[in-house]
């Protein structure tokens, strides 16, 4: 089934036309001229010294389709995070039920992710919690180990997105791992807001990538 636009509108800043996608986006950058729009239509500015251009081209862009096992989808933002040197790109991608997943690219692998709903009194006092139970995270049927505890900064948004993040925002990502191979990511940021996210690994090849329509997404 054809991903189809809930509505286009025309950039006030460049005059770019784009696309809307998701009833749940929050926000829209436009990947031309980073000019973000709220859903009230009110319009903030990030200056350039906050956009950092990454280091190298990716397989997914803004635009891009393609089909994981059957399912149609399309890339509709981008939120970058960096960790020392290196980033992480969390591209938000849409299908034609207009339910919503992202595809997490790590430096050399990638992940098939979808929020999830966590008690979030099973993660205070992570640390403690993690020490006493020998890295098990609480809370979940699964059995998790504890992977990676990553600091990360937010480095830019761009597209169709459900949050925006402020210049120096940091946070805490912990990377826990099953025995079935799936992965499941608590991002902490400072403000004291946990996201979590389940997660499997995919093959770049599993994305069947049939378009990509570049936006100058690296030329900012
Ligand atoms: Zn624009």
């Amino acid at each position: 089934m054809a991903i189809r636009a809930l509505s286009t509108s025309t950039c006030s800043n460049c005059k770019q036309e784009f696309e809307l996608y998701s009833r749940q986006t929050d926000f829209y950058i436009c990947p031309q001229c980073i000019q973000v729009y709220t859903k009230q239509d009110l319009n903030l500015k990030f200056s350039a010294k906050y956009i950092r251009k990454p280091d190298t081209m990716s397989h997914l862009q803004i635009g891009t389709e393609g089909n994981i096992d059957g399912r149609a989808f399309k890339v509709i933002g981008c939120l970058v995070l960096i960790f020392e040197e290196k980033f992480i790109q969390l591209w938000r991608v849409v299908d034609s039920d207009k339910q919503m997943d992202w595809i997490i690219q790590f430096p050399g692998y990638f992940l098939e992710a979808r929020f999830t709903e966590i008690n979030h009194n099973d993660y205070k006092d992570l640390e403690l919690k993690l020490a006493l139970s020998g890295h098990n995270l609480p809370g979940l049927n699964i059995s998790y180990t504890l992977n990676c505890i990553t600091r990360y900064k937010y480095a830019y948004a761009l597209g169709e997105v459900n949050m925006i993040m402020e210049e120096n925002d940091k946070g805490l990502l912990y990377l826990f791992q099953s025995h079935k191979g799936q992965q499941f990511l608590l991002f902490v940021n400072s403000a004291d807001s946990m996201t979590a996210i389940n997660a499997q690994h995919r093959e770049l090849s599993e994305f069947g990538l049939s378009k990509t329509k570049e936006l100058g997404l690296w030329s900012i």
